[in-house]
């Protein structure tokens, strides 16, 4: 999956949030009603540590020097990854940061603490305060794009977390009732296990079907296109891919039972997304419970950042448990 980080700075005037990503460091200034006031992207440092730490302190006193609240603006940070709460130590596979207490390491550089959290923890915090769980209970945010990751929220606060985890839903295996039938074999994962539900509802997950069926590459992008002119093959794959794909909403309500899953990443453009997952879903139900309402994230891209401003500026009371250092 894509990482982020993402900052926030922001006083009672106005804040701002900054995300990093494996390519761009994202930094976002947010007014009171959280409209994106000015952005800033640069590239992210992964060639070393030092670097990585310099481009963020870059990024938050721009901010702060763009805000005019040098010092004071709240920022918060949203990284992909794991940050431990009880160490500070990061472990990431896309950035120069594991192994290193990341905070500290910011700290020396800018002068303060600031809040640092999951970036799929952000997503949901963003979408259960003013997003698309505004009104729900219990709310996964569901990123389908390049990875998978989900993000948990109860009344719109986010759960203090022994390891700073996510929902780490991309590495739960896919279960054989579920690729047996369609025939797929057990693909390696990046995380050095096998069948992960990544490999197969991501973006390169859906492009791994459509060659396994074709015998050819084959997108993601052109999977949907041609599925949506009619294409048989491409129907076929994103049949095989939806029936995953509701598999893992299925573990994902049976583990934490949400009454909403916000759906955010590349994947959620998918025409007709939300029908075919309702569908899916509702064809594999455990006795009476029923189905999460579905629904597309509404901040988009900004979503990460706007998660870790919300983290920073501690607006909803949701953010009390999360650890802030
Ligand atoms: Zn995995």
């Amino acid at each position: 999956m894509s990482f982020q980080a993402s900052r926030f700075i922001r006083s009672t005037s106005d804040e701002r949030r900054h995300r990093v990503g494996g390519t761009k460091i994202e930094a976002r200034l947010f007014s009171q009603t959280w409209e994106t006031i000015e952005l800033r992207r640069i590239a992210t440092p992964t060639d070393s540590l030092a670097a990585f730490i310099d481009a963020l302190g870059q990024q938050v006193r721009w901010l702060e020097e763009r805000s005019g609240h040098a010092g004071s603006l709240p920022v918060g940070i949203a990284l992909p990854g794991l940050v431990d709460p009880a160490t500070g130590i990061a472990f990431t596979s896309n950035l120069p940061v594991s192994g290193e207490d990341v905070g500290a390491h910011l700290t020396a550089t800018i002068g303060r603490r600031l809040p640092i959290m999951n970036d799929c923890q952000a997503f949901a915090l963003s979408e259960s305060n003013g997003g698309a769980g505004d009104g729900f209970n219990t709310v996964v945010g569901l990123i389908m794009g390049t990875g998978i990751g989900a993000g948990l929220c109860g009344a719109g606060k986010l759960t203090k977390r022994m390891n700073g985890s996510a929902l780490e839903v991309g590495h739960v295996g896919v279960p054989a009732r579920t690729l047996l039938p369609l025939n797929l074999p057990l693909w390696p994962c990046g995380c050095g296990k096998q069948g992960c539900f990544e490999r197969y509802v991501s973006g390169s997950g859906l492009a791994a079907i459509g060659q396994y069926r074709s015998g050819r590459p084959w997108k993601a992008e052109e999977i949907v296109s041609a599925a949506s002119s009619g294409d048989v093959q491409a129907k076929a794959v994103m049949a095989d891919w939806a029936a995953i794909a509701a598999e893992l909403l299925f573990e994902i309500q049976i583990h934490h039972d949400p009454d909403c899953i916000v759906i955010g990443g590349g994947l959620s453009a998918i025409p007709g997304i939300l029908d075919i997952l309702e569908k899916g879903l509702s064809a594999i139900p455990l006795g009476n419970m029923r189905p999460p309402v579905l629904k597309l994230a509404i901040h988009g891209d900004s979503s990460g950042a706007r998660g870790a401003a919300i983290l920073a500026d501690g607006t909803p009371a949701a953010i009390a448990t999360e650890t802030s250092r």
